[in-house]
């Protein structure tokens, strides 16, 4: 556990940051936290992404056990892009239950990871996979660090800080943008790793290979314009959030900064002041 420290010591350090980031299907970790994530690892930081499901119904041509398959071979591309390690729950995707055996199992993987950092969905989400997978981690934030409670694995030293990955729904209450993170030195790596995933990003019968207006035939261009639809969305977090990007990073960086992925500090589990978790997030320390 290295809480205090800022990046350069940390990537020194014998005993690293550790996060791990719950998504509740094989792209949601990745289009949430890619980019951060991508940072983190350059610094030495050991980053988990976990799939609650796993993926095996969303496309319109492939599914069962070869797309479950094929999911994880693309998130295991996306891991090695970002220099991270990849994990796929066989769990069905829209089947996510918020079950003690579930619960169990995220803990399980928080303690294995010996995390200081846990990243998840805010419960407000539109699938409810994703509800879900909130819902199991902030029951975590509490069972994690009770030693009876999974008593066979030994429980982590003390309390990880819990965070919720953006989204834009509304009610009961909009997403609150504790940390947004430029992520322009590490786009390209997010890029190629959405180029690792066809299944959900390129396939004319993936979901955005249907549900994109005006989706071009051919199959590179397809490629090409669901990508970029992709970019705009994490364009739209940096422009949405503008002014707390000045605030963490000064006038000049805050708005020259493209790209950005935000995160909301949970109301379970440790909570850092603004400072202490700017010192553990990439790229603010310099
Ligand atoms: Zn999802």
């Amino acid at each position: 556990m290295l809480l205090f420290a800022a990046g350069a010591a940390r990537a020194q350090s014998d005993d690293p940051l550790r996060v791990i980031v719950f998504g509740a299907h094989p792209d949601d970790a990745e289009l949430k936290a890619g980019g951060v994530a991508s940072l983190w690892s350059q610094e030495g930081v050991a980053v988990k992404f976990v799939s609650t499901t796993n993926g095996d119904i969303g496309h319109f041509e492939q599914s069962g056990g070869p797309l479950a398959q094929r999911r994880e071979a693309e998130v295991s591309a996306c891991a090695d892009i970002f220099g991270i390690t990849t994990e796929v729950y066989d769990i069905h995707d829209g089947e996510l239950m918020p079950t003690l055996e579930n619960r169990r199992k995220v803990v399980r993987s928080i303690r294995e990871w010996d995390a200081d950092i846990v990243m998840a969905h805010r419960r407000y989400d539109y699938h409810p996979d994703h509800r879900y997978t909130g819902e199991l981690v902030e029951d975590a934030a509490v069972t994690v660090v009770a030693p009876f409670f999974e008593a066979l694995t030994p429980g982590v030293d003390s309390n990880p800080v819990f965070l919720h990955l953006y989204d834009g729904f509304q009610k009961p209450y909009p997403f609150q943008p504790d940390l947004v993170v430029g992520i322009d030195e590490a786009a390209e790596a997010k890029w190629d790793c959405i180029r690792a995933m066809p299944s959900q990003f390129a396939d004319a019968d993936s979901w955005q290979g249907r549900y994109l207006p005006n989706v071009p035939e051919d199959a590179e261009e397809r490629a090409e314009y669901i990508l970029d639809y992709m970019k705009t969305r994490s364009a739209a977090v940096a422009d949405k959030y503008r002014d707390r990007l000045i605030e963490l990073y000064g006038e000049e960086k805050g708005r020259a900064i493209v790209y950005a992925e935000a995160f909301e500090i949970c109301q379970y589990g440790r909570r850092p002041s603004e400072e202490e978790l700017m010192a553990l997030f990439p790229a603010f320390d310099e």
